[in-house]
């Protein structure tokens, strides 16, 4: 794929990636992702993301050559590939923080590596493509386990790992009460997994009801649509004897255009671009002394936290990229016991080719469309 500016991709030739580093790997891509994070590319909100860039940061593939110092894989392996980008041996990733590599991408203030992300996130072409090159070949990738289904392992390069971290990060204990803002593949993916950390009530909060229903049955939750609620702070705090949720997740992010967002006049609601609605809720709906739990994704400086609430009310807030490649093992072992069924996510196959209809389809949220995977 070829980034045109935003809101235009195409499919293009390219020349054929090579070993740059002995410890890269070239795959043929089996299956790719759009993900919520390649809209907020594609509505042209990351900075340095430059013309002729491919996305793609979710896939699967058969490693088709190593270079030199590559051990761990060999060619014909049908490999899980992270979508951290992570060298395996900074600061960083020793303490398992995969998604913060300082070596894949030495920025302080940015994120680590991550494939098709842009240049803040290193410059590396991405997955949505026939081939990709695949630096720290021996640290990332991992191999698909015999008779697991490749939409399930696409499925394990971000969405289900997002999701997971997302619960894990809430610090979920036994009976907690946990409200995901976001019913897209991630806020879905974080409401099932919120029962695995023990949650004793899910509740999925979004304004798109092909998504809610999804997310009742699948996870299960209890489902609001905002734009049916006067206040949806308020009413969380009504449903939760006045005190509020234990843990609140966002799986929404910043994007100004995928996202309604808005802004507090009085008790209303103004929905409008540019504020973190969902993030703003989640701060003011979680109980004092509660867990935000943030992995939706925001621009660099995005800078709209009601710290006043967040001191007040003694709150804690974590956030951070999924860090893929730690949570893998169990994750693998999630999926093989069918204690998560990530592949019920995906609702469109599309080809390659036809990668501009597929975008405009999971950015306008049309046709059902929860998850949409690419086939080269
Ligand atoms: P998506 O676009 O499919 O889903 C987002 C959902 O949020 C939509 O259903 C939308 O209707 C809903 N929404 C919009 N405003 C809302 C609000 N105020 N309250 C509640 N819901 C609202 O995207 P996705 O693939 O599910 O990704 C979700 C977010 O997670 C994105 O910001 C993405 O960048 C981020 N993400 C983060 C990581 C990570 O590692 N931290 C990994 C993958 C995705
Ligand atoms: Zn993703």
């Amino acid at each position: 794929m070829n980034y045109r500016g935003p809101y235009r991709v195409r499919v293009d030739h390219k020349p054929m990636p090579e070993i740059l580093h002995p410890q890269d790997a070239i795959v043929r891509v089996t299956r790719s992702c759009i993900c919520g994070s390649d809209l907020h590319l594609y509505h042209g909100m990351v900075p340095d993301t430059r013309i002729g860039h491919t996305f793609g940061h979710e896939f699967t593939g058969i490693v088709e050559e190593v270079g030199g110092a590559v051990e761990n894989l060999k060619p014909g392996d049908h490999v899980i590939v992270p979508f951290n980008i992570a060298c395996g041996k900074c600061h960083f990733c020793r303490q398992g923080l995969f998604g913060n590599c300082h070596e894949a991408n030495p920025q302080a203030t940015a994120v680590g590596g991550i494939f098709g992300y842009s240049h803040t996130a290193g410059g590396y072409d991405g997955g949505q493509a026939e081939y990709v090159r695949v630096p720290y070949a021996d640290v990332g990738p991992v191999r698909i386990p015999e008779g697991m289904d490749v939409e399930d392992a696409v499925m394990l390069t971000d969405v289900v790992p997002t999701g997971y971290q997302a619960a894990e990060m809430g610090g979920i204990a036994r009976g907690d009460t946990v409200v995901v803002f976001g019913a897209g593949p991630v806020g879905i993916m974080a409401a099932r997994c919120a029962w695995l950390f023990g949650a004793g009530r899910v509740i999925v909060i979004d304004h798109i009801d092909y998504r809610l229903d999804f997310v009742r049955q699948y996870a299960p939750a209890e489902v609001y649509n905002f734009r049916s609620l006067e206040d949806p702070v308020w009413f969380i705090k009504k449903i939760t004897d006045g005190l509020g949720a234990d843990v609140c997740i966002d799986a929404v992010g910043g994007d100004a255009a995928g996202s309604a967002l808005q802004t507090i006049t009085g008790a209303k609601l103004k929905l409008q671009a540019g504020a973190a609605t969902a993030l703003v809720w989640a701060i003011n709906a979680v109980k004092k002394g509660g867990i935000v739990s943030i992995v939706g994704v925001y621009g660099p400086t995005a800078n709209m936290v009601p710290i006043g609430n967040v001191l007040n009310k003694g709150i804690t807030i974590r956030a951070n990229q999924a860090s893929v490649k730690r949570l893998l093992p169990r994750l693998i072992d999630h999926v093989q016991a069918g204690r998560i069924d990530p592949k019920a996510l995906v609702t469109h196959r599309i080809p390659l080719e036809e990668i501009s209809d597929a975008y405009h389809i999971f950015s306008a949220k049309l046709d059902g469309c929860i998850k949409p995977v690419l086939v080269p």
